[in-house]
């Protein structure tokens, strides 16, 4: 199915709207809003039988990968999603290995520590991408567009996993990669595979959000910016609910749980859940759960009202955005800087905060905080199960442990856990099993 036209870019103001071509690099309108990939067409039912039918993957990569797989529901390439070749010109793959291995499991250990019914609970590595974290779902999205619209070089600011991914796939398509990240605040873990992927690094002084800015400043000259502030990120990361969906055979669980930094992944989910409700392909919307960490803790502040008694809201479109930046002037009077040893999730000004908005709106969502501590058990609980994850991960489990105990997630709620990345800060673990006092630690014997 070719679908000329069919892609176009739409800001998500409802008031302003304004609209641009496929092909546009442009991250905001012109007015400052986020952007939307949108499709006219939409995509019939019955690829469902398609989807599942390419985990056989009969020798092509796109039917291997676990983002190409659901090709049809991203196609902002518009091609023939059936013709291999077309497929190999325009999608850009790490030979099929993207989302391969990301699918829902149970981890018995890990809901005993939760407090749920193992049956009723399912954890998703997305450690087990190529460069070890979620992002190369939405990488290869974003990459694939980088080379549609013939950019030399993608450039990004990064708390880790991001510069990873990004530098393996730039590496992987011969173009360069300019990473921004904040000095000594990344793991070295993720700072040493864009090394060794050939990325540029960039250090600035200040955090996360001071890269970012730098680094949207500088993409304007020379470069492609691939932040999750990009379109076609989020439109690679819809693939993470999807594979949860398809597991579950599109029976879809009462709650999908993230760990909350920038908001991408709660934007790309709300997205995918937006469509598919539209498109009729799912009858019931699950509640998105965002957790963050106690120490970074934007959206919960604002959402929860714990700023100024306003409980933040999408609001249809109109969201008090005065709110926020009188939230982020008043953190940069007092000098409050984001701090949590979970770095993936240490940021301040989520720069999807809007859309994330609206995904709670259309899910009737939470936010939640926990702490690092509570992240470490959950990350050392995840371990005993036989599968790794980092620190920001273990918000996702704990943070169901803390919404059961509250009530808000009800005892035999179906709950799908998105653990975000692997184990890339090596010494958190020996750290946190040579303290005896540490729920879970086994410290070495003499
Ligand atoms: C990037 C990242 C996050 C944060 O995701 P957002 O989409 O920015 O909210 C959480 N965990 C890990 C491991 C990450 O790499
Ligand atoms: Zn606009």
């Amino acid at each position: 199915m070719t679908m000329q036209g069919d892609a176009f870019l739409k800001c998500i103001d409802p008031d302003c709207g304004l609209e641009y071509p496929i092909t546009s690099t442009n991250v905001q309108c012109e007015k400052g809003h986020l952007l939307d990939v949108k499709y006219k067409n939409k995509p019939a039912e019955k690829l469902k039988d398609v989807f599942y039918q390419r985990r056989n993957p009969q020798g092509s990569i796109f039917n291997e990968s676990g983002v190409w797989r659901f090709r049809e529901l991203l196609n902002f390439c518009q091609i023939d999603t059936e013709n291999l070749e077309e497929c190999a010109q325009n999608l850009v793959s790490l030979d099929g290995a993207e989302g391969r291995l990301s699918k829902p499991y149970h981890m018995s250990k890990a809901a005993e520590f939760v407090g749920i019914k193992s049956d009723n609970f399912w954890l998703q590595p997305e450690g087990y991408n190529p460069s070890g974290s979620f992002k190369d779902n939405g990488m290869v999205t974003a990459v694939t567009h980088a080379k549609m619209v013939g950019a030399k070089k993608i450039v990004c600011a990064s708390t880790g996993n991001t510069s990873a991914s990004a530098g393996m796939f730039a590496a992987n398509e011969g173009i360069d990669c300019d990473v921004y990240i904040p000095s000594g605040q990344i793991a070295p873990g993720k700072l040493s595979q864009a090394y060794q992927f050939g990325a540029q690094i960039v250090q600035v002084e200040g955090n996360f959000d001071d890269a970012l800015k730098q680094s949207l400043d500088d993409a304007k000259k020379d470069g492609y910016t691939v932040n999750s502030v990009n379109p076609f990120r989020i439109e690679g990361q819809k693939t993470i609910p999807f594979r949860a969906l398809e597991y579950l055979e599109w029976e879809v669980p009462d709650w999908i749980v993230y760990p909350g930094g920038a908001l991408g992944n709660t934007s790309s989910c709300g997205k995918a859940l937006m469509e598919l409700y539209e498109w009729g392909w799912i009858k019931k919307i699950p509640r998105i759960a965002v957790i963050n960490a106690e120490g970074a803790r934007t959206l919960s502040d604002l959402y929860n009202g714990d700023f100024n008694g306003e409980e933040l809201r999408w609001n249809k479109g109109k969201p008090n955005t005065d709110l926020i930046n009188e939230y982020y002037d008043d953190h940069d009077i007092k000098g409050l800087l984001p701090k949590t040893k979970a770095t993936a999730i240490q940021i301040g000004k989520p720069a999807n905060i809007l859309k994330g908005l609206r995904a709670l709106e259309f899910t009737n969502g939470v936010v939640t905080t926990v702490t690092d501590s509570e992240m470490l058990d959950s990350m050392s609980v995840v371990g005993l199960n036989g599968f790794d994850c980092e620190m920001a991960s273990g918000a996702s489990v704990v943070g169901v442990k803390k919404l059961m105990e509250q009530e808000i997630i009800k005892k035999d709620d179906k709950v799908v856990g998105i653990l975000t990345g692997r184990q890339k800060d090596a010494m958190l673990p020996v750290d946190y099993h040579h303290n005896a006092a540490n729920r879970f630690a086994k410290p070495p014997k003499n």
